[in-house]
């Protein structure tokens, strides 16, 4: 489930649900969790176990904010929609919008993907720029509490083990909240699962597809008014990628990556070396031209894309959810975690309209699990792409990594196709429409080189 298959954010939609939630984690999930429960909810209280800053910095419970985020275009609309005006608030603060149809360079199946002929906006700045203004937007709405420096410990139970009835904290003088419902955000850690087992719950199934993934990142210096990005995922035979986005303030972030054990470096010089035996030549030229403003590396290691599969369990608490990396989370490549988070704020927006807390958790995994089937199917089907790859393989995966490799090669040259396959990877559309007979049409036609060769 994309965008495309979920109703607009409605402001009208929520009547009153109940008097108090709290969001255990204020990134992105936990963050935009609170925006959509503000309007069911007299009061939200969202607890991060991180200080957090007046300053768009990086934080030490999230290391991930210190590489490359790309806001997909399905999650972009969702914040627009959330917080009117927001893309203007993301630009004056230093953010930058760039055009996927020709800033956007994308390299995949041994070359570059055409430029698709619609303007297609991105949001491109530093994950923390990005996640300071949402923290801004969310902490401005009445009812709203941000409780940072404060660890949740424990989740505490009705006397009938049947519903959560709040937190237990870490950290502030306040050791308990109550709350008509609790929401884990805490990302891909999340202690969750551990803690339904000590209750007697079963925990949910796991899925660990692993690929051995880790991302090294610098910053560099940017002409103004050089707004290119460049993309080039790994893909076999070649175990490395990279790539690098325009950020705020004259600077641009860039990758290395390495799976299955091509480890990318955390020495600058070596950074060097890694970029230069990239299939794109474009990350090596800016190098040469271009000064690494950061003292050192920042190196994150992703050993496997995981889902919890809570929408298969029989028995869960009631006023008990679970969100965004929390429930899955998947190679960073393809960008795809910030985008599942909105959406997952949306489907919860809609789920607290039709239902209030009755059954809330049972509809909202039934539709969550949706969203995440669309990104799992395709960061898991390229990560399979590399034998080496271990884990639980969707059924189709072969077929579907044959056709969108197909797809890819011919949307080198057909800025269309390259619409249709930009539109899926930003989440704004579902893959099935990658099988509508026009598009099957263009993939499947014989190219004028295989023609010559079959007649020769
Ligand atoms: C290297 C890398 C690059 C990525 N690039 C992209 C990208 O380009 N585009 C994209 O859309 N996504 C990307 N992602 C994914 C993205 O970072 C996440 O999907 C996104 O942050 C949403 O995650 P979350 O809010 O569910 O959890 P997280 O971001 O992990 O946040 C969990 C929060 O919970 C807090 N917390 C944890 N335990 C407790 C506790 N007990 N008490 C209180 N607070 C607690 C943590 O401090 C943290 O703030 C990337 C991920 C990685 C690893």
């Amino acid at each position: 489930m994309t965008l495309e298959n979920i109703p607009t954010y409605d402001p009208e939609h929520v009547g009153r649900v109940g008097e108090h939630a709290v969001v255990v984690g204020a990134s992105i999930s936990g963050l935009l969790t609170t925006r959509v429960l503000a309007d069911g909810f007299d009061r939200v209280t969202v607890v991060e176990r991180n200080e957090l800053s007046d300053e768009p910095v990086a934080r030490d419970g999230a290391p991930q904010t210190r590489h490359p985020h790309l806001l997909q275009g399905g999650g972009r609309v969702i914040l627009d929609d959330l917080f009117p005006d927001f893309g203007d608030e993301f630009v004056a603060a230093g953010g930058l919008v760039i055009d996927a149809a020709s800033d956007f360079n994308f390299y995949d199946e041994d070359g570059y993907v055409a430029h698709p002929p619609t303007r297609m906006p991105l949001y491109a700045g530093s994950r923390p720029l990005l996640e300071y203004i949402v923290r801004r937007r969310v902490a401005d709405i009445d009812g709203v509490r941000v409780f940072d420096g404060c660890h949740v410990i424990d989740y505490r139970m009705d006397d009938t083990g049947k519903a959560v009835t709040g937190v237990e904290l870490r950290g502030e003088s306040e050791t308990v909240l109550s709350a008509d419902l609790t929401v884990d955000a805490t990302g891909r850690a999340s202690r969750t699962p551990n803690w339904l087992e000590n209750q007697g719950y079963t925990p949910p199934e796991v899925a660990d597809v692993t690929v051995d993934l880790a991302y090294s990142t610098v910053t560099v210096d940017r002409d103004t008014d050089d707004k290119r990005a460049f993309w080039a995922p790994a893909s076999p035979p070649y175990t490395r990628g990279g790539g690098t986005i325009p950020i705020e303030a004259g600077r641009r972030q860039m990758l290395v990556n390495g799976v299955h054990g091509d480890d990318p470096p955390t020495d600058i010089d070596e950074f060097r070396t890694f970029a230069s035996t990239l299939q794109i030549t474009e990350l090596e030229e800016i190098l040469e031209t271009h000064e690494i403003l950061s003292e050192d590396v920042a190196y994150y290691p992703f050993p496997s894309n995981r889902r919890r599969y809570y929408e298969q369990l029989d028995r869960f608490p009631d006023r008990l959810l679970v969100v965004g990396d929390a429930i899955a989370s998947y190679n960073p490549v393809y960008g795809q975690g910030m985008s599942v988070a909105a959406l997952h704020a949306l489907v919860l927006h809609h789920t607290l309209a039709d239902n209030g807390l009755g059954n809330l958790a049972i509809q909202f995994f039934d539709e969550a699990e949706r969203v995440i089937d669309t990104a799992w199917l395709m960061a898991v089907g390229a990560d399979f792409q590399f034998p080496q790859t271990t884990g639980p393989k969707p059924r189709g995966t072969a077929i579907m990594g044959w056709y969108l490799s197909r797809l890819t090669r011919k949307a080198h040259t057909d800025g269309e196709l390259a619409e249709r396959l930009f539109r899926v990877i930003l989440m704004e559309k579902p893959p099935t429409s990658l099988f509508r007979p026009s598009v099957v049409g263009r993939v499947l036609k014989p190219s004028i080189r295989s023609l010559h060769q079959t007649n020769a």
